[in-house]
């Protein structure tokens, strides 16, 4: 990953310490030794993440914060304060002032680059959100990125019944917890929760259970692999520690917990979870309306194009037919002129319905043009070809369209069939014998399937 990270403060050698350990790890790094020079290269070099030390002469590291959260052209870029171990207020003030986290002096590199890279993720998707939505996605999830209704839903796994208790009182204001004694637990309430937890918490030191084993068996299985784990952790226990974040744990909190620390580490994971489901979703969206025809939800013209090639080069290699029917209803315009434009559109959205009906799932169908369809039948030779579309056509002509309320229409079509005939046959070839079928199938009285000679 590579990202550019502002690293601010007013002694020459934490800065010097921080650059070295970053850019070791090829990050690129920007530098400023005061809150004004801070915020003039927020402005300037646009980072993807700042590190904000809080006490400096002038403008301090909370002030810059708050200047930073508060301007809507700054405020996603995410912020970590960089505390002194025994100023823990300045936490406090830091998250009040909109800090997305913060690291303790002396920083340690297992902190740093768990929560810069956790971050810096964050914030590209928050970037891809932002383009996607055309501003702000906090507005699709509220002010603190959380959501109105935004009680997060978390399991946590913990055999320590005190220590479970404990954090779910301390999240309760904000979140809905379910606890989990052991991983058979885990897997069931995963199974029974309405919606999927947004996170888990698990404690690495239950009694005689091997927390990694669940951290890696909730990465590996489908339901629960994209929920963000965070573990609780032992200050001494570094070498299992690195091993949970080898396995793709997200973040991971030290003993005695911190309750500020909790809360922010909590909220960053949710936030980080439902911005990539809502990017998910968005992108799944934006895939289906490129291939889609909205009126009746078959593929459209540009799939076809993009497709058909690949089908006709599946058959060719493996030496297996393929066929494809085109169909055009008959004086479609008669049904618009006579019962207007809305009744010829639910005859269309009905005609998808059908011909649906009459293909198996592998084929492929799409609308491309106004009342014209084009339909692929891999794998089948023009004689079962003239079958389905003898069955399309029948199952047109045998019952009525219903075009709105008291409206039942009788419908016909015409088809025309080609196989594909050579291993030189492109996909201009065989749609425009298809066509030359279908013309001639119009020609010679309609509601009818023509074969195309090969
Ligand atoms: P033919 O039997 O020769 O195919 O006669 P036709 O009337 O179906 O042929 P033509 O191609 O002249 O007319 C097609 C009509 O389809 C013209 C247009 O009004 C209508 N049409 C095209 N797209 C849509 C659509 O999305 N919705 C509706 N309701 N009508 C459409
Ligand atoms: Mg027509
Ligand atoms: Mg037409």
């Amino acid at each position: 990953m590579t990202a550019r990270v502002l690293v601010v403060d007013d002694i020459l050698a934490n800065v010097r310490l921080l650059e070295a350990k970053l850019a070791a790890e090829y990050f690129d790094v920007v530098t400023a030794m005061n809150g004004a020079d801070a915020l003039e290269a927020v402005q300037r070099t646009k980072p993807d993440i700042v590190l904000l030390d809080v006490m400096m002469p002038g403008i301090d590291g909370i002030e810059v914060c708050r200047r930073i959260k508060s301007n809507p052209l700054t405020q996603h870029i995410p912020v970590v304060m960089v505390t002194a171990l025994d100023q823990p207020e300045d936490r406090v003030r830091g998250l009040e002032a909109g800090a997305d986290d913060f690291l303790t002096k002396p920083v340690n590199d297992v902190s740093l680059f768990c929560r810069v890279k956790s971050l810096v993720r964050l914030k590209m998707l928050t970037d891809e959100l932002r383009t996607r939505t055309n501003g702000d996605p906090l507005r699709m999830l509220g002010p603190d990125g959380l959501g109105e209704s935004g009680r997060g839903r978390i399991l946590v796994i913990d055999n320590r019944t005190a220590v479970a208790e404990r954090i779910k009182t301390a999240l309760a204001g904000r979140h809905d917890v379910t606890v989990a004694v052991d991983p058979q637990q885990a897997f069931e309430a995963f199974g029974q929760s309405e919606g999927d937890f947004e996170l888990v918490i698990v404690n690495l030191d239950m009694e005689g259970v091997d927390a990694l084993r669940i951290c890696s068996q909730l990465k590996s299985v489908e339901k629960t692999r994209q929920t963000p784990i965070l573990i609780i952790v032992d200050p001494d226990d570094h070498q299992r520690l690195l091993r949970a974040l080898d396995m793709g744990v997200n973040d991971y909190l030290i003993r005695p917990i911190d309750k500020q620390e909790l809360m922010a580490r909590v909220a960053t994971q949710i936030r980080r979870f439902r911005y990539t489901e809502r990017l998910r979703t968005s992108v799944r969206a934006s895939i289906e309306m490129a291939v889609t025809d909205a009126l009746t939800g078959l593929y459209n013209r540009r799939y076809l194009e993009t497709h058909l090639g690949t089908l006709i080069d599946h058959a060719v290699n493996r030496g297996k037919p393929l066929s494809v029917l085109t169909l055009d209803v008959d004086f479609f315009k008669s049904v618009n002129d006579t019962h207007g434009h809305d009744a010829g559109d639910r005859v269309l959205q009905e005609l998808a319905g059908r011909i649906r009906a009459s293909i198996r799932s592998i084929d492929l169908a799409c609308r491309t043009g106004g009342e014209e369809f084009v339909i692929v039948l891999p794998g089948t030779d023009l004689q079962t070809a003239e079958r389905v579309g003898e069955r399309i056509r029948k199952a047109v002509a045998a019952k009525t369209f219903n075009a709105g309320p008291d409206s039942h229409l009788s419908i016909t079509v015409s088809l025309g069939i080609a196989e594909l005939a050579s291993v030189d046959d492109t996909v201009d070839d065989l749609l425009k014998r298809a066509d030359q079928a279908l013309y001639r199938a119009k020609r010679e009285g309609r509601n009818r399937v023509i074969l195309a000679a090969a």
